[in-house]
């Protein structure tokens, strides 16, 4: 091997977020330090994944050696831990790819979503890939020696680091395939050269990988040279539900999400007719930072297998963006094997497995509420919000997902977000038309809003929606069970007093007034009316049907989009005082500060800062002042 191994040691430096990510991992991620063998147990099961697909088609790749396995050993007077693996490993450009770059769009993201809480940090670990890195916790030194199944003997690589950097290439002989990552550990260390601590971590987090994990026999605690394995090794979702406790799915949904927290529920099943599949889906209880924004770009937690041999992920293929929350694992029986990522889009028995995953976990939604609410409960604050993308990407499912959704009301106390679409038709009023929603900032701003004054006065509920993707999910729930949503800032409502010819009385005695105040407030409104909305407040402000809600138009232009101006209609209430006041005003510059107030306070009632706050604050002052002390 002299040629190959001449070459000397060529040191590189990490690309600096590899470092940032590496110092950030070692110096805060202490708290689950133990981690560190799932990520690498993790690693060296994808990497026999890869080659038991690669060997497909190149079965010379495993000729030999054709047992995939993992082996933990470890030396008490040298104080190393080993993980070896005889999968894919790595030619020299993948280490140096896979290792020393973090090629990955996600990275800045994860140092920026950084909490500086080590317990939630530790949870990112996995979640972004810098797992390899998690070594560095326990270790002061790494040294991994990889050599690819398809490349000869003595092209393997050897690659070592401090992990404060740089690190070191060296080319080397390596008779076997596969990658064997040695942790020189650090001084207080020593728990992880203990047998027992080691199986008892191994059984933790990894019991359900799928290829036998191999430590050495103990004859009297000690080691000795024969190899005993300690886990089922087997394909937890290929076996019969009857077998399986709540902890072995639990312990398997742990090993494939890389999440520290349970599962709050899954659906297992195996599916046979045309096409025999199984599917084992899984809810988790808390989601993933990262689930609301970068989440819909790049998915990721459902794997595709095929026969048992790991394809890819292909949680974008199997998968709507509304459920990527979702975990899991399919097994297809009929797949070809030798599908990639283009054929896969458009593969007819795969468009079949993905309406059976929709369906199956919207069922398992569906139990939830009925059979658990606690549990239901927590789905909703963890995956509520996401869930209602699913009213506008998902016509086919658009009245089960609705079904599912639950909000704040009139009609409930608090912030509890617990009222269903059926809940509110089954307490409609005979002749209630619509299914009245409101969409705020917050819940107080809706609570308080002045726009639910008249549907308060006759007992009508309204929803109260406060989430940010409410005013886009109304843009396509028009209706539920046949009744239309109605928006009651928006728009007619129907909700004129009943006896028209008293209407037309009274306003035709407003049009003066409502003329006047046009005069007084021009450019800044569409239009002023007679509001049926309001009995205790002089004003508010109204959109019409198809415009965007005001506190939504201020997110957006506070996001930098320049949205045409577009001024609101002023709704105002004849028979509130301070209407009357504006009516008998003689004073031109008091009655202009009236009408303007009048405006203002609307605005600030729907969590729109007036144009001119501080003029705002001094015609408020004005008028406060002119009024006698009592
Ligand atoms: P992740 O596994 O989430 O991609 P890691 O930092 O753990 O992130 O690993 C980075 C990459 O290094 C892996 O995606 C893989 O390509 C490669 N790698 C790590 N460990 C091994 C191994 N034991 N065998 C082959 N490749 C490996």
């Amino acid at each position: 091997m002299t040629t190959a191994t001449a070459a000397a040691p060529e040191t590189r430096a990490f690309e600096a977020e590899v470092s940032q990510v590496l110092h950030l991992v070692t110096h805060s991620l202490y708290s689950h330090k133990e981690i560190f063998l799932r990520e690498l147990i993790s690693n060296a099961s994808d990497a026999c994944d890869k080659l038991r697909y690669e060997a497909l088609s190149k079965p010379e790749l495993t000729a030999g050696d054709a047992d995939l396995r993992i082996e933990i050993t470890f030396d008490k007077d040298a104080r190393t831990l080993t993980v070896r693996d005889n999968g894919i490993g790595m030619s020299r450009e993948e280490v140096i790819e896979n290792i020393g770059t973090i090629a990955r769009s996600g990275t800045r993201r994860f140092l920026d979503a950084l909490s500086g809480d080590a317990r939630k940090d530790t949870q990112l670990i996995g979640q972004f890939g810098v797992g390899f890195y998690s070594a560095f916790i326990v270790a002061d030194r790494v040294e991994l020696v990889t050599r690819r199944a398809d490349a000869e003997p003595d092209a393997g690589v050897r690659w070592t680091s401090g992990g404060s950097g740089e690190y070191t290439l060296e080319t080397v002989a390596a008779p076997a395939r596969g990658t064997a990552v040695t942790l020189h550990l650090k001084a207080d260390e020593d728990e992880f050269l203990e047998p027992w601590r080691l199986r008892e971590l191994i059984a933790r987090y990894s019991e359900h990988v799928a290829f036998p994990i191999r430590v050495p026999k103990l004859a009297e605690g000690k080691p000795t040279a024969e190899f005993e394995t300690i886990n089922d090794a087997s394909a937890l979702w290929a076996r019969p539900k009857s077998e399986l406790k709540d902890e072995d799915y639990q312990a398997f949904y742990r090993s494939i999400s890389h999440d520290f927290g349970d599962a709050l529920t899954w659906t297992h099943n195996r599916v046979e007719g045309s096409q025999s599949y199984t599917l084992l889906l899984y809810v988790p209880e808390k989601p993933p930072f990262d689930l609301t924004f970068s989440g819909r770009d790049e998915r990721k937690g459902l794997k595709l297998y095929i026969r048992r041999v790991f394809i890819m992920d292909a949680s974008e293929q199997l998968l709507p963006a509304y459920l990527r929350f979702v975990r899991g694992v399919v097994d297809s029986d009929d797949l070809p094997l030798n599908v990639s990522r283009e054929i896969l889009q458009e593969n007819r028995l795969l468009a079949q497995i993905r309406s059976a995953c929709v369906k199956r976990v919207l069922d398992q939604l569906e139990k939830l509420a009925k059979d658990e609410p606690e549990k239901f409960a927590t789905f909703q604050a963890s995956f509520g919000g996401v869930l209602k993308e699913g009213i506008a990407e998902d016509a086919g499912n658009r009245e089960r997902i609705a079904r599912l959704l639950r909000f704040a009301s009139t009609a409930s106390e608090g912030d509890a977000r617990t009222v269903s679409l059926d809940d509110y038709v089954g307490r409609m009023q005979a002749d209630q038309k619509a299914i009245y929603v409101l969409t705020a900032d917050s819940l107080a701003a809706a609570r308080g809003s002045p726009q639910l004054e008249a549907l308060k006065a006759r007992n009508l509920e309204v929803l109260l929606l406060t989430d940010r993707i409410d005013e886009w999910m109304l843009g396509y729930l028009r209706e539920y069970a046949g009744k239309p949503l109605r928006h009651v800032g928006k728009g007619e409502l129907d909700l004129a007093p009943a006896d028209a010819e008293a209407n037309k009385v009274a306003e035709a005695a407003a049009e003066p007034l409502l003329k006047r105040l046009k005069e007084l407030l021009g450019e800044r409104v569409r239009e002023v009316k007679l509001s049926h909305r309001l009995t205790e407040s002089p004003s508010c402000l109204v959109l019409e049907e198809h415009d965007m809600a005001l506190h939504v138009q201020r997110l957006l232009r506070e996001a930098g989009h320049a949205l045409p101006a577009q001024p609101p209609v002023l709704e105002v209430n004849p028979q509130h005082p301070l209407l009357k006041r504006i009516e008998g005003e003689t004073d031109a510059a008091r009655a202009g500060d009236l009408a303007l107030w009048l405006l203002e306070q609307a605005q600030v009632a729907a969590g729109v800062t007036p144009d001119d706050p501080a003029g705002f604050v001094r015609r408020m002052n004005r008028l406060l002042l002119e009024t006698p002390a009592a």
